[in-house]
């Protein structure tokens, strides 16, 4: 395993190959690095090379983590939920991020709107799809993914990004490209749909350490990694 910065600059140039594969500006895709395990001091290498976007899967960690973060590296970066969200620890989690990539169910939906609201801000969020059908994965249905979204950008204090999943947990490549590629088509339907503040909506966050580049081909604009950047992690306890 090389250190951080090998392992950044080697994934920047996989997205720019992916890109140019297809025809796209890397520009047109963002990096989030998915930091779960991971110690403060390896986040704020990976700040220091370059990466702006964290993404979190745990509200404990989350909230032990970015104040160590914080006091490492002082530039700007921001935090993304994009872990399974319970709705008793949206106010805890409220407190870090600028954007729940998570959001399944309305419930949740609802619970962040309250939150954001009450704080007089704006808060991003992407709604999720189980792509795969996979019965271990979160995510509203593909069927569900259009009215899911139109009732979350009608809420206050929510603006809808666009749609995250995370693909099929196969080594087969073709599989994981369906995942995307549906994803793709349930965006260009929920940003056609009509429905008020869907239109803008396009942002498609999927690509892992494994598939990024399928995903790439497939339009994603944002691709999250961990294991490429960080290595294999340790297993949870
Ligand atoms: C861990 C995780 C990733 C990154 O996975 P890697 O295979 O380590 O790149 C991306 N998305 C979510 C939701 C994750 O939990």
């Amino acid at each position: 395993m090389n250190g951080i910065p090998e392992q950044w600059r080697a994934l920047e140039e996989r997205v720019a190959r992916a890109c140019g594969v297809v025809g796209r500006d890397p520009a047109s895709v963002r990096v989030l690095a998915a930091v779960k395990t991971q110690d403060p001091e390896r986040i704020a290498e990976v700040l220091a090379c370059g990466a702006r976007l964290l993404g979190h899967n745990r509200a404990q960690e989350m909230a032990d983590v970015v104040p160590r973060v914080r006091a490492l590296w002082p530039g700007d970066f921001e935090n993304h939920f994009i872990g399974a969200l319970q709705t008793n620890k949206v106010n805890q989690v409220m407190r870090y991020v600028t954007c729940v990539q998570s959001v399944d169910r309305l419930d949740l939906a609802g619970k962040l709107s309250r939150a954001a609201a009450g704080e007089g801000r704006v808060l991003d969020v992407f709604v999720e799809v189980n792509s795969s059908g996979e019965e271990t994965k979160a995510g509203v249905t593909p069927d569900g993914a259009v009215a899911l979204c139109g009732a979350v950008a009608a809420l206050e204090g929510l603006r809808l990004r666009g749609l995250m999943t995370v693909g099929a947990n196969s080594p087969d490549l073709d599989l994981v490209r369906e995942s995307h590629e549906l994803l793709a088509r349930l965006s260009a339907d929920v940003t056609s749909s009509g429905l008020p503040g869907t239109s803008g909506a396009g942002e498609l966050s999927m690509g892992m350490s494994r598939d990024l580049e399928v995903a790439i081909a497939a339009g994603a604009t944002m691709v999250r990694v961990g294991t490429a950047l960080f290595g294999a992690r340790r297993p949870a306890v």
